[in-house]
């Protein structure tokens, strides 16, 4: 009788503390909330104002240096005066719309991690999507002499059902990453079905400078970038956010992204997407 009492006791002890750890969690799962709703609604105040900020400066760069200065015939003290206002606005302008696409993309991860992202599912061909992809960084490789894209996709891979624009940004951040850390060599796009697995397999592989192995797994953490990399300025994004953007598109949509890289030799990233999700 005693070990009953003994056991009765215990028992109701447990159910106390499990009472207690799921009130805890709740609270816990509440404060994440609150703090979700709070950073996605100052990421979407920033930007309002931001707008306005880059939308002015754009246009008084515009009006004042492209307009005004050339045909003004001021004096030499101005005309350097004007030289050096129009490099500052030079700085504005760049500076501004990278904070622009910081705080773009960190309200995409905002909204993805608190399930508040709309994806716009359509039945789509990514032989389309990713040749969009391609042809939408084609201008970085003819700015590049002696970088070359190579597009190896099957003009008949199976269609998918996926949000279009998500897919073509996922792709837009790898190829832009590749050519951002490849000097010279190739930047390559490739896809192939995978039968056995009912997916699609897609390969960005470049000759770049490489990520070195205490980075590797960090790569697909929020704001990690390695430190020391020899980067070209391609004049997007630079945030930190956005392999892990891309880490959870990918994911949503039940895939995976990994990558594999030798420093000086270069990067492959492999994406899997399965075709047809439960
Ligand atoms: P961002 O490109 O905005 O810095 P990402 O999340 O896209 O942010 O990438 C994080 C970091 O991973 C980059 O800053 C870079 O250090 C490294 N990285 C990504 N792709 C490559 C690549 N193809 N080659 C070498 N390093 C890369």
């Amino acid at each position: 009788q005693q070990l009953e009492q003994l056991v009765a006791d215990r028992t109701s002890e447990l159910e106390q503390k499990a009472l207690e750890l799921e009130q805890a969690n709740r609270r816990l799962q509440e404060v994440d909330q609150n703090k979700t709703a709070f950073l996605s609604s100052v990421s979407h105040e920033l930007r309002t104002p931001l707008t306005s900020v880059l939308g002015f400066a754009k246009l008084i760069h515009r009006d004042f240096c492209k307009v005004f200065l050339p045909t003004s015939g001021v004096d030499e003290k101005m005309n350097r005066m004007g030289d050096r206002i129009c490099d500052n606005l030079d700085i504005i302008v760049n500076e501004g719309e990278r904070l622009t696409r910081l705080v773009n993309d960190f309200l995409d991860l905002v909204r993805i991690e608190a399930g508040r992202m709309n994806w716009d599912d359509q039945r789509v061909s990514p032989t389309r999507i990713l040749k969009g992809a391609a042809d939408a960084v084609n201008g970085l490789f003819v700015e590049t002499p002696g970088l070359d894209l190579v597009f190896d996709v099957p003009e008949d891979l199976p269609d998918m059902t996926i949000d279009p624009d998500r897919m073509t940004q996922v792709i837009i951040n790898l190829l832009n990453n590749a050519v951002k850390f490849t000097h010279k060599g190739h930047v390559a796009l490739r896809a192939a079905p995978d039968t056995e697995s009912d997916a699609i397999q897609i390969q960005i592989e470049d000759t770049g400078v490489g990520i070195p192995v205490d980075d590797i797994a960090k790569v697909f953490s929020k704001f990690h970038q390695v430190k020391g990399q020899e980067g070209k300025d391609i004049g997007t994004h630079g945030s930190g956010l956005g392999l892990s953007i891309s880490q959870q598109i990918v994911e949503h949509y039940g895939g995976t992204i990994r990558v594999q890289s030798e420093v000086g030799q270069g990067s492959t990233f492999f994406l899997t997407l399965p075709l047809n999700r439960e």
